[in-house]
């Protein structure tokens, strides 16, 4: 294709006399007709991965990327005066995620389709995903987060599906979106929304009347559920995706010569967490009406869905009344009760009951009767869940239960996101790591080559100064490129513990203020959005920007250290920050982050980790081994220990020790309360000495010390760090989900390739 004239036919005019909003919107239509050439005939079954979230990130480059045309493109662009990059600026990131489960999501797409395997994606079309976060005076506020556009992604299509909710008939209309792979085919994100929805009765940041739901539907992804008509209108959300979802498998399968009967060779179907657990009884429902049996139908759904479980934390694994889903969905509670029914002929252990004894519907316990597989997402996680968590049902189904080491694409995470590494990288390898990650490992003998280590951090330190540039334009904060850049970016949540590096760095003040003055200066760097009602987490960010307005002010400390905070943390700001950062922190309280994903982004590009023996970190230690990582802190079997003894007592630990009192009593030193704000400050103190339900402080000193020495390993011995980044950038092959997708296949899915 001659790209010059494609584009000045698309635009209609010459190119340089085009604004960046109309090149991008003739961009946006080549790949759309480029990649519907590659769209392939399915043979044999078709995955529907069903999620509440698909992170996707922008599209434009990362398209251009697979189609094979991102050069041509860039390249004509330049020569009429445009810039590509700048192109990609006026590109909206889609709303549709919120974090680590709905990246994946959008990793497994583009696994998917570059594996040439069919599997399409099912979720909603979000008008303004969950918020755009704004940091102003020292809080979050949110807003809503617009992306869509007249000229969208997501394409508008004639096809509607009749929905009922609370008895009344509603539209579900399907847009779709194209997913490319790399070098690969075509497949599709199926979005429902309906027609009704009215974006105008968003007020006041992002309330909006929670009630009218054929206007408020699919405004939101996880409206604010501290209140019953947010909970029900989650409920609505999950049954509008399903039940679309449903019909629109049925009848693609039945337009490929299906059955009904023999639905398990045509489709499968994976449950990703327990949002779209209601297709269990949905798929029932609409079977039935298709005059298959109900202990059939039963059948036919259990070797057709699987059920991946991302969580141990209780908060997430849903637990619907009975009474909500009465109210909602009356048509499929008669089936949710006769599931709980048979599943109470296989055990009598009321603990694996659906329905338990409050009236409650365990959508995790449908899951695991219902499905033929249930996977966790790292190794700890699997086991976890088989030993811990969900023993009773592993008692019950053993072979049901396996394991998904989660993994990212490096398509964007490598490729799209740091094409000066991965120049370096192909300047020793070639260019089969883009489709075969393993092949990354050639890179290990370089480690010991002083040559190539120095070309490694050289291109460390090139984009250290290139995201120092995008924060100086977004942000207007100045940072130091010779300093430690040290990242901790991902959702807000106290079991992540940003809590702890806040006390870290409050020791670290006090450290330099007392003479004792680190090997190098350290620029902490965060990037989270905590849930909108959930109040310690925003607690947490107050305290870090208010640490940062302390700490800016204090010429003593500031030449020492910095904290910085990114506001709206998305995949944008990720695929920025990632590629610049020396320290990826990764502390989780063992036993609670089911795998993460962060961690092997920040791996495969050159940084180092400073994590517990939690998730993947697990497993990312076992490949680099302990030279090239730190590690610290409790391990989930102590941790565990302690919540089934429930003997951890913060006050102890708080009293106890002069370090973790010094910082803890900080947070409402005068020159803090100054500062910021009491309520929120006194808040935290309370909660860490209180409860610290986390366990924050017994991992406190360990984290000083490991963290100590990656600063001395950093600054004294530079050789030494890089050959560490090189050996984690050779190691990281294995957290391809390439990889990751091919188990899955290989275990549940059964897809041929096309
Ligand atoms: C990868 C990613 C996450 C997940 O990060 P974790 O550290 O695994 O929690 C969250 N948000 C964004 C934008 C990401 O790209």
């Amino acid at each position: 294709m001659d790209m010059k004239q494609t584009l000045a036919e698309l635009t209609g005019k010459e190119l340089s006399a085009c604004s960046n909003q109309e090149v991008y919107l003739a961009l946006m239509t080549l790949v759309q007709r480029e990649s519907a050439q590659r769209v392939t005939p399915v043979t044999g079954r078709k995955l529907y991965y069903i999620s509440a979230e698909f992170l996707i990130g922008k599209l434009l480059s990362n398209n251009l990327i697979n189609l094979g045309l991102y050069d041509a493109v860039r390249d004509t662009l330049a020569a009429a005066g445009k810039s590509l990059s700048e192109i990609e600026e006026v590109e909206p990131e889609p709303s549709l995620g919120n974090g680590g489960l709905g990246r994946l999501a959008a990793c497994f797409l583009d696994s998917l389709a570059t594996l040439r395997l069919p599997g399409d994606g099912i979720g909603l079309r979000y008008h303004f995903g969950l918020f755009r976060q704004s940091l102003k005076e020292g809080v979050q506020t949110e807003m809503p987060d617009p992306w869509l556009t007249e000229q969208s992604w997501a394409q508008r299509t004639e096809t509607t599906y009749p929905v009922m909710l609370a008895g009344k008939t509603f539209q579900a209309r399907l847009y779709r979106l194209a997913v490319t792979g790399f070098e690969g085919r075509t497949n599709t994100l199926n979005l429902f929304d309906l027609d009704t929805v009215e974006e105008g009765i968003v007020h006041d940041g992002i309330a909006f009347d929670k009630t009218d739901i054929d206007k408020n539907l699919t405004l939101f992804l996880y409206p604010d559920d501290s209140d019953e008509a947010g909970r029900r209108l989650r409920v609505y959300q999950q049954y509008l995706m399903v039940s679309a979802g449903a019909q629109l498998i049925l009848q693609e399968c039945a337009a490929r010569g299906c059955n009904y009967h023999d639905l398990a060779d045509y489709a499968a179907i994976q449950i990703n967490d327990t949002h779209p657990s209601m297709v269990i009884p949905e798929l029932i429902r609409l079977l039935g009406e298709k005059g298959v049996a109900f202990d059939e139908a039963v059948e036919i759904v259990t070797k057709t869905c699987a059920y991946t479980n991302h969580t141990i934390l209780a908060e997430a694994l849903e637990k619907w009344p009975r009474s909500y889903l009465e109210a909602v969905v009356p048509q499929i509670m008669p089936i949710i009760e006769k599931l709980d029914a048979l599943a109470r002929t296989r055990t009598q252990d009321e603990s694996l009951a659906i329905i338990d004894a409050e009236d409650r519907v365990h959508m995790a316990h449908m899951d695991i009767h219902f499905t033929h597989s249930t996977n966790g997402v790292a190794e700890l996680h699997t086991e976890i869940l088989k030993t811990t968590e969900l023993h009773g049902f592993y008692t019950l189904y053993p072979e049901k239960f396996n394991n998904k080491t989660n993994g990212i694409t490096f398509r964007r995470w490598l490729l799209e996101c740091n094409p000066a590494l991965t120049e370096r990288i192909k300047s020793h390898i070639g260019t089969g790591f883009y489709k075969n990650a393993d092949e990354l490992e050639a890179l290990l003998p370089l480690a010991d080559d002083p040559a190539a280590r120095k070309e490694f951090a050289d291109v460390k330190a090139q984009n250290k100064v290139t995201l120092a540039e995008w924060l100086k334009r977004v942000q207007g904060v100045e940072v130091n490129p010779a300093a430690m850049f040290d990242i901790q970016s991902k959702r807000l949540h106290e079991y992540k513990r940003q809590q702890l590096n806040l006390l870290y760095l409050i020791h670290q003040y006090h450290e330099i203020k007392a003479g004792h003055l680190p090997p190098v200066p350290l620029v902490s760097i965060f990037g989270a959005k905590a849930a909108p009602a959930y109040i310690i987490a925003k607690d947490i960010i107050h305290a870090l920007l208010t640490l940062s307005k302390v700490i800016a002010a204090d010429p003593e400390v500031s030449r020492w250290l910095q904290v910085v905070f990114i506001e709206n943390y998305n995949v944008t700001a990720a695929e920025k920050l990632i590629p610049a950062c020396d320290l990826s922190e990764q502390i989780s309280l063992a036993s609670k982050e089911a795998s993460g994903t962060g961690n092997m982004k920040f791996m495969l590009n050159g940084a180092v980790t400073l994590g517990t023996m939690d998730g993947a970190n697990v497993e990312i230690f076992r490949q680099v081994g302990s030279e090239n990582i730190y590690v610290f802190g409790q391990t989930a079997e102590q941790v565990i220990r302690h919540y089934a003894q429930q003997d951890y007592c913060a006050a102890e630990w708080y009293h106890a020790d002069a370090n973790i009192k010094r910082a803890i009593d900080f947070l409402t030193d005068p020159l803090m309360l100054k500062a910021g704000r009491e309520e929120n400050l006194t808040r935290l103190r309370d909660e860490l000495i209180q409860k610290d339900w986390f366990q924050t402080l017994p991992d406190f000193n360990s984290y000083v010390v490991r963290k100590g020495q990656a600063l001395a390993d950093y600054g004294c011995n530079p050789e030494a760090w890089a050959k560490k980044c090189v050996v984690n950038i050779a190691k990281a092959g294995l957290f391809s989900s390439d990889r990751t997708i091919a188990e899955y296949n290989r275990d549940i899915w059964h897809l041929a390739k096309a």
